[in-house]
């Protein structure tokens, strides 16, 4: 990649990631962490992003698709790392022999394991994901009728058993995912905790006996400390962005945002009043002015719901998003400011020096700041520092 040949970039920040990762293991004390780094690292870069977090102290890393734990394998990165999301028809044995664990929600995901630890000569190592109300992936652990016991979760404990008696898997962790995180008083919050711990219950009985027993992503091990068990599992928090925005802000929880979006303008122009801007007329400039063409669109991950919405920052100044934003660029409508083709435009940043925040794009959007971070595109370089 030749950088000077792109227009616009994300910096990310690692030192950062590191510094969020140990403000995170300060405040749940002594529990292990395991950095989620899936998506690309959020977006920030998925073995840049990794190991930043292992050194502020993440003790593992989680992510959703095998092919982003075989990536990190092939970065040399050699701590735990959890897969949770496969489907029957995957070949488990290059994760088997990667080491990489591998969630089982069902029955043929243990025997799938069991026939890759076969075909290796190796162990397989999972951890089992039990739903406890999200009712998203997991093995429903609710009974569905008063007084029979049986769920997909027991049904699961009890194959993972028979399978690790036979000395084919490993049961390292046990796991679930919150409903409502976000908001703590939530009474599911507490319901879920409590189904966890049945689940726990259920599964030691069946004698598996997990090294690791975890809930909270993000805005549980900020909120609801309770629920930390052995590990917590944050993703978005650990890129510096908070889970809970409306109860706190990143500052205010301690973290640092660690990326930065930033283009040169291609075009800047005088003029006059009254003229519509971008597809459709949707902005009229009120008077004489300049506007910036800023080499960014839909298709690099601008949402098209700013349009006429995102601040952003030329010069330390605020301004707005003028008209719609197009499939490879979208206008400012800066005013008087003395700028050029070629002007930095700070689309968001941690927000130090007054500059747009992620969080402050995601209101712009209608949307939540994790979506923000994660759909720039690979017309768009990213830069560690
Ligand atoms: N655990 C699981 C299973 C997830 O799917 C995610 C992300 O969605 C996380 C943890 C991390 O969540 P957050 O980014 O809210 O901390």
């Amino acid at each position: 990649m030749r950088p000077a040949l792109w227009p616009a970039e994300v910096v990310v920040d690692l030192d950062a990631i590191t510094a969020n990762v140990r403000a995170l293991r300060e405040r749940v004390g002594g529990t292990e962490l395991m950095a989620v780094v899936k998506a690309d690292g959020y977006g920030h870069g998925l073995v840049p992003s990794a190991r930043a977090a292992l050194a502020g102290g993440a003790c593992s890393l989680g992510v959703a698709q095998p092919t982003e734990a075989l990536a990190l394998r092939d970065a040399g990165i050699t701590a735990p790392v959890l897969a949770w999301l496969t489907t029957p028809d995957l070949d488990l044995r290059p994760l088997v022999e990667a080491d990489v664990e591998v969630a089982a929600v069902a029955p043929w995901g243990l025997r799938a394991l069991a026939e890759a630890a076969r075909a290796t000569g190796r162990p397989a190592a999972t951890q089992l994901k039990v739903d406890t109300g999200l009712a998203r992936n997991g093995a429903y652990g609710i009974p569905l009728r008063a007084g029979d016991p049986r769920t997909d979760w027991t049904e699961l404990v009890e194959e993972a058993a028979r399978l690790e008696a036979e000395g084919v898997l490993r049961v390292r962790g046990l796991f679930t995912h919150f409903a409502y995180a976000d908001a703590p008083a939530h009474p599911t919050v507490r319901a879920q905790q409590e189904a966890f711990a049945d689940a726990v219950a259920v599964a030691e009985r069946a004698g598996l006996r997990p090294e690791v027993r975890h809930m909270s992503n993000s805005a549980a091990t900020l909120t609801t400390p309770e629920a930390s068990w052995d590990m917590v599992r944050p993703g978005l928090s650990v890129y510096g962005l908070s889970p809970v925005p409306e109860l706190a802000t990143a500052a205010e929880l301690g973290l640092r945002p660690a990326m930065r979006v930033t283009a040169r303008a291609a075009v800047a122009k005088r003029v006059r009043g009254g003229q519509g801007v971008s597809y459709g007329h949707t902005y009229t400039t009120s008077g004489e002015t300049t506007l910036l063409d800023v080499p960014l669109g839909y298709a690099d991950g601008v949402p098209r719901h700013v349009s006429n919405r995102a601040p952003v920052q030329v010069r330390g100044r605020r301004f707005t998003v003028a008209g719609r934003v197009c499939m490879d660029q979208f206008v400012v409508d800066v005013g008087d400011l003395d700028v050029g083709a070629g002007e930095e435009v700070v689309l968001f940043g941690a927000g130090d020096d007054g500059e747009p925040t992620a969080q402050d794009w995601a209101e712009a959007a209608g949307t939540i700041s994790y979506e923000i971070v994660t759909r720039f595109g690979p017309r768009v370089p990213r830069r560690h520092l």
